[in-house]
């Protein structure tokens, strides 16, 4: 384990705002006294961590999640996406338009982005994860971000649930910006350090987990972008406890959104009440139970039928009503 100062802003002042993650692991997570950055410190050593992502992380992803619902999540990321494309780069021919998926996984949305007709490519350090997206015909590399060489510049780069897991951030981003066309974006998805969730004394589904160096919030993710050459916006949710947030190269004399900076004391705060008030009713409704409903319930009625359902629910509030209970 190494200690290390703070990827943004290089301070070395910082307090622990949470000892232990998912699974109860020993997992130390810090909150930057001068920027607000929330990560782990102590972490694992550069190389300890590319093994990790390269021998043993498929086996964590579909432990948690699972194949079936993994490809509704593609199906969700892939409609939003279509939308996002059509109003972001209107005047592009889809079948010119050239996406990165970093991070792909077993490679289900690009699939969908491929045969909706665009050029798409990915990168995925899992052995096993990238062989299951080249079974699928996709071009698919073996490797990391850092390691990534490309003969030509990508007009649209994805990457969700990715930048939590990197050793650096600014160099994360800083490599995304080179190989960015002029007119590029960046659509990332990454868990809200303000949008906290699982049950912080058993462990079970809880955000803080071995495998996340960052946890980032709206703010962060601002301040890091104008570390690494980007305008930055936040774009709109999925779900309400992931931050969708948009980087582009879009020449600007004024920045789209001001730069702010989350007072280290006001995560404490929030991370120790979080802690403090944590009730029976959230232990019962887990994201982990509602994940293993939902699954069962796609066996049984199928895509269509859980779309129907999940159209009944939501006109009769029932999300709101979780989330309410939640909350
Ligand atoms: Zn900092």
């Amino acid at each position: 384990m190494v200690y290390i100062r703070c990827d943004l802003c290089q301070s070395d002042r910082y307090i622990t705002i949470e000892a232990m993650g998912r699974f109860r692991h020993p997992v130390t997570n810090v909150v930057c006294c001068q920027c607000g950055l929330v990560f782990q410190n102590p972490r694992l050593e550069n190389g300890e961590l590319n093994s990790f992502y390269a021998n043993h992380f498929s086996e964590d992803l579909y432990g948690l999640i699972g194949a079936d619902l993994m490809s509704v999540i593609d199906g969700h990321r892939f409609n939003y996406i279509r939308n996002y494309i059509k109003e972001n780069f209107s005047e592009y021919d889809p079948r010119r338009m050239k996406i990165l998926e970093i991070g792909c996984g077993h490679g289900g949305l690009m699939k969908l982005l491929e045969k909706d007709g665009y050029c798409v490519e990915g990168i995925e350090p899992s052995i096993s994860l990238c062989k299951s997206s080249c079974d699928k015909g996709l071009k698919v590399y073996n490797c990391f971000l850092e390691d990534f060489v490309s003969r030509h510049r990508f007009d649209l780069v994805l990457a969700f649930h990715v930048i939590e897991h990197t050793s650096s951030a600014v160099t994360f981003m800083k490599k995304i910006n080179s190989l960015l066309d002029d007119k590029g974006r960046v659509v990332i998805e990454t868990p809200d350090v303000w949008h906290l969730y699982g049950d912080p004394h058993t462990g079970r589904d809880y955000l803080f987990r071995k495998d996340h160096t960052f946890t980032f919030s709206e703010n962060s993710l601002g301040f890091l972008a104008s570390l690494t050459g980007f305008n930055s916006r936040p774009i709109k949710r999925l779900t309400p406890r992931h931050i969708w947030f948009e980087f582009n190269r879009e020449e600007s004399t004024q920045r789209q959104t001001p730069l702010l900076q989350d007072r280290y004391e006001d995560i404490v705060c929030h991370v120790f009440n979080y802690r403090a008030h944590f009730s029976w009713r959230q232990r019962i409704l887990t994201t982990e139970r509602l994940i293993i409903l939902q699954s069962l319930i796609l066996k049984l009625v199928g895509q269509k039928g859980l779309k129907n359902i999940k159209a009944f629910l939501r006109k009769i509030g029932i999300y709101r009503l979780i989330e309410k209970i939640r909350s």
